[in-house]
């Protein structure tokens, strides 16, 4: 990461507003949103770790979706909305945040659309900013070549990839000498089945930030430097 501190300090008086990223698992997402968090000053807020944290802190909210979770079921619409709602009313929120895994649905995103037209955010700068929706684009078999390129020690759980993060001897754990294996959720047919899922899943999202004219493709073939630079760029550009 390059000096975010200085960074932050040069974009302190320039609000980024509100900030969705999209983008197919493998594609990098969350180290992209962390990424842009440091670089703009700005949360980084991710729906994962907004239920766990209600959870953990044993809300109303939270107790809640435990109870849902308990079951089985999904956490609806209106539970996570609710969460999402009272994170973004905080005060760092002000000036812009990112939000990663939300939305997921229209549902999801017209809710968005409503709470940051009736102005939702507390402070004034992040509200004249329009919604950009940044959708990191990767080649599905780049993206399948790069995740069944991961193997896994049995003993250890170290984690290498053959491309970008090799063990020095072929096949062979670096801390422990076991035998590295493909771990089932790194093989072909389930990647290929996840990246459908998420395909169907996020098109009438794509389609529906594209009709609004907010929608912005970043190319996700790169090196994470070089999708970050890209996404700065982008930022940078609209924000002055
Ligand atoms: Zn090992």
């Amino acid at each position: 990461m390059d000096a975010p501190a200085v960074s932050v300090d040069a974009r302190a008086k320039r609000a980024t507003g509100p900030i969705v990223l999209l983008g197919a698992p493998g594609a990098g997402k969350g180290t992209q949103a962390k990424l842009i968090a440091a670089h703009f000053g700005i949360p980084q807020i991710s729906t994962g770790d907004l239920l766990r944290d209600h959870v953990r802190r044993n809300t109303p909210l939270g107790q809640q979706a435990q109870a849902i979770m308990g079951r089985g079921e999904l956490v609806p619409d209106q539970l996570v909305c609710g969460m999402v709602e009272q994170r973004l009313a905080e005060k760092d929120c002000e000036q812009g945040f990112i939000l990663d895994g939300f939305p997921r649905t229209v549902a999801q995103a017209q809710w968005l659309d409503g709470r940051l037209q009736a102005g939702l955010l507390r402070g004034k700068p992040a509200e004249k900013v329009p919604l950009l929706v940044i959708d990191i684009a990767i080649d599905y078999a780049l993206l399948v070549q790069r995740l069944t390129a991961r193997r896994t020690c049995p003993q250890c759980g170290a984690i290498y990839n053959l491309q970008s993060n090799p063990p020095h001897k072929a096949g062979v754990c670096d801390l422990d000498g076991a035998n590295l294996i493909t771990r089932k959720d790194d093989q072909e047919a389930v990647i290929v089945e996840r990246l459908k899922t998420y395909e169907r899943e996020t098109l009438p999202l794509t389609n529906y930030y594209q009709q609004r004219g907010a929608l912005r493709r970043i190319d996700g073939a790169g090196t994470v430097e070089q999708i970050a630079q890209a996404v700065r760029d982008l930022l940078e550009r609209r924000g002055s």
